[in-house]
Order: C-alpha cells, then sequence, then structure tokens
C-alpha cells in the first residue's frame, strides 16, 4: 500500500479519489493548488504517487509538475494527470514533465486502481 498526493482543485473530486484509494487501502494527503500541492509534497516527502490536476487557480498542474521534476527528491515520484480532456499538444508537455497515465474524469474506480496497482507494482 502507498501513501498518495491528490492535487485538485475540486474538492468533491479530492474526496472521490480519497474514498477509492483509502478502501484500497492507500494513504491519502492532498493538495488544493499547485502551490499547496508542492507544500504537501515538501511536508510529505514519501509520497509515492501523485495525482494531479491540469487547471487550477496559484498554480497550474503542468505547472507544479515541472517544478516536482526539477527537483532532485522528487523527480522519480510517478504522476498520473488527471484531465477532463486532453490533446497532443497537453500530453507532449507532460510527458516532459514525467507524466506516466492520464486519468480521465469522472475517472473509474477500478481503472484507476488497476493503474495504481500497475505503477506502484503492488
Ligand atoms: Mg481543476
Amino acid at each position: 500500500m502507498a501513501k498518495i498526493l491528490i492535487v485538485d482543485d475540486s474538492e468533491t473530486l479530492r474526496s472521490q479519489l480519497r474514498k477509492a484509494l483509502e478502501e484500497a487501502g492507500h494513504e491519502v494527503v492532498e493538495g488544493y493548488d499547485g502551490v499547496n500541492g508542492l507544500e504537501t509534497l515538501n511536508s510529505n516527502p514519501d509520497v509515492q504517487l501523485i495525482l494531479c490536476d491540469v487547471n487550477m487557480p496559484e498554480m497550474d498542474g503542468l505547472t507544479m509538475l515541472g517544478k516536482v521534476a526539477e527537483n532532485d527528491s522528487f523527480n522519480k515520484i510517478p504522476i498520473f494527470m488527471l484531465t477532463t480532456e486532453s490533446n497532443a499538444d497537453m500530453k507532449e508537455k507532460g510527458k516532459a514533465v514525467g507524466v506516466k497515465a492520464w486519468v480521465t474524469k469522472p475517472f473509474v474506480p477500478e481503472k484507476l486502481l488497476g493503474a495504481v496497482k500497475k505503477v506502484l507494482g503492488s
């Protein structure tokens, strides 16, 4: 089981994700925008997976993940991007900052948990 960081400005989505992940035995920490997500990561350096929204106030997801990618302590953490829609340009940018998978919202719990299991190897 893993410690997972969820970063999304939608409180509803965060609580849905938390529920699904906790039911599968994972521990969840949250950030409500990119700035807060980085703060949460800094105080939880043992996070093993990051689920990150694209559009958020203060700092968007790709900007936040760019900062994570520049940080030697955090740049090996796998990342899933949460998105309502994705285009080729966004996927290229995501790839550059280490995005491993794209999760379309509304998410399907079984699918998400399968992808989490695969990336964590447990
Ligand atoms: Mg958003």
